[in-house]
């Protein structure tokens, strides 16, 4: 029987699927952050949970070569990274290691993982930052992330993965809310003004977006505050307020205010120009993006007379960059922001071949297949909980020749595979791109081929 507080030591036997290193004691699970496989650590026990017992690091008696000390100074505490304490080379073997455990628990797919491509330099490339605020014990505000599962800000100053300028605005807002008495919110008591500071940098324009989440409509030192803001930091080039009077961890509320600029940034991805606003998806890794989807059009070997769906389109990013190499696309997306940002984005660029429109992807589907149309290829690049039945059910209606899948939750790619392959689909790679370093996250790339009757004849006689 395993006690709390509870000393034990031992070897790590692996990572599970969140990095958490896991120690097996007899029976029983055990699990530490911060660890890695094959390493010897003393561990303390927190407390019982449903899959074990769940520990903090001690000490580190043996230490894996791929150990490194993380620059980061709140890293034990504040739980947005998972790897910073694992070298680059350590990191991508660990993300290949996780994409090789998915494939092996759905051995009857036979994915082959090609590789994970890392960058060079794997800080400061987020270009969307979440700020929340709190008073500490002494009243003074601070400004931080949110602590996972809790409603508790870990307090910072720089944080590795953000630009550097972004870090110094919010602390400049921190000073701003000092000196013009603006409160902080309070999750527990529903009271203060400020709930969130949302920062959208152009990593390639170096254009700044703030967005300022308030607990209600009225911000009396609106004009004063982004005076100030604006003075000190010419580089924000838009400011919008954002009102969210709910009782929410959902950061983004309904109604929004442009208080300064045009209420979007402009970015350039691929040769593109975009206009990003406030509530649209772009993906936060830049030059992670530009990797991902060179790979993704590379993989579809395009031949220039096809029609293709980019389903999850967001702001129409992929879609527009797959224009170039095909007859015409459509974009689809439920968020209607993104979709306005989209069609302004296909008018910016001049794209004629491309049309958008705002829907649930699966009814959108379901509609297309009703109507049978015609469909070459398929890109889907669904959110972290993967697509539906009735999308690819829809999907397989149509036939498309090719379907590339992008994902930013391999686990829930996994699962949609399974379906794909009932419907006929073949696959026989999964590639890694790593848009999320020293976090555990990794964006992955399946390129799927319908086979046609000529091609299974073939493979039976092959047999
Ligand atoms: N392909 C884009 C966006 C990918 S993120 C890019 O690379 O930037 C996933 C997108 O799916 C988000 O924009 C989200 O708003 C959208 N989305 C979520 N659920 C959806 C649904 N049911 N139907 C259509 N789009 C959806």
């Amino acid at each position: 029987m395993i006690r709390n507080n509870q000393i034990i030591t031992g070897t790590i036997s692996y990572l599970d699927e969140a990095s958490n290193g896991v120690l097996l004691h007899g029976k029983d699970r055990i699990f530490v952050r911060h660890v890695l496989e094959k390493e010897k650590v003393k561990v303390q026990i927190v407390k019982k949970i449903k899959e074990g017992y769940s520990a903090k690091l001690i000490d580190i008696i043996e230490a894996s070569k791929n150990r490194v000390k993380p620059e980061c100074g709140i890293y034990e505490k504040c739980g947005s990274c998972q790897l910073m304490h694992i070298s680059k080379e350590g990191q991508k073997e660990r993300k290949i290691a996780h994409l090789k455990s998915l494939c092996k628990k759905a051995k009857n797919l036979n994915l082959k993982v090609v590789d994970v491509d890392t960058m060079q330099e794997p800080y400061h490339y987020r270009n969307k930052m979440i700020i929340g605020f709190q008073k500490d014990r002494k009243g003074q505000i601070q400004a931080g992330f949110y602590e996972e599962f809790t409603h508790n800000v870990i307090p910072y100053n720089r944080c590795l993965l953000h630009p550097t300028i972004c870090d110094d605005i919010i602390q400049f807002i921190v000073q701003l809310m000092k000196k013009m008495h603006i409160e902080p919110y309070d999750e527990d008591k529903r009271r203060g003004l400020f709930r969130h500071v949302l920062i959208r940098y152009g990593m390639v324009s170096k254009e700044i977006m703030v967005v300022l989440v308030l607990n209600q409509q009225v911000f009396p030192a609106r004009k004063a505050f982004v005076s100030e803001l604006t003075k000190r930091y010419p580089q924000i080039t838009t400011i919008v307020q954002n009102v969210n009077t709910r009782k929410t961890s959902v950061v983004l509320g309904d109604q929004e205010r442009v208080l300064y600029g045009p209420g979007f940034i402009n970015d350039a991805l691929c040769g593109l120009q975009f206009h990003i606003s406030s509530k649209s998806f772009y993906q936060i890794n830049h030059e992670q993006c530009e990797v991902l989807y060179k790979k993704g059009i590379d993989l579809l070997k395009l031949k220039g007379n096809e029609t293709i769906l980019d389903a999850y389109c967001g702001i129409g990013t992929i879609g527009m960059y797959a224009s170039k190499f095909v007859k015409q696309v459509i974009g689809v997306e439920l968020n209607k922001d993104a979709i306005e940002d989209a069609k302004k984005n296909a008018k910016l660029n001049n794209i004629k071949n491309i049309r958008f429109i705002c829907d649930d992807a699966g009814k959108f589907m379901q509609k297309m297949a009703n109507k049978k149309e015609h469909l070459d290829v398929v890109i889907l690049d669904p959110p972290r909980a993967g697509s539906s039945e009735v999308f690819i059910s829809s999907l397989a209606k149509l036939n498309p020749k090719k379907v590339l899948y992008i994902s930013c939750n391999p686990q829930t790619q996994m699962r949609d595979l399974q379906l794909f392959a009932k419907y006929g689909y073949r696959f026989k790679e999964i590639h890694g791109v790593d848009m999320f370093p020293n976090t555990f996250h990794t964006e992955s790339i399946v390129c799927l081929f319908k086979e046609n009757d000529k091609c299974k004849e073939i493979r039976r006689k092959q047999k």
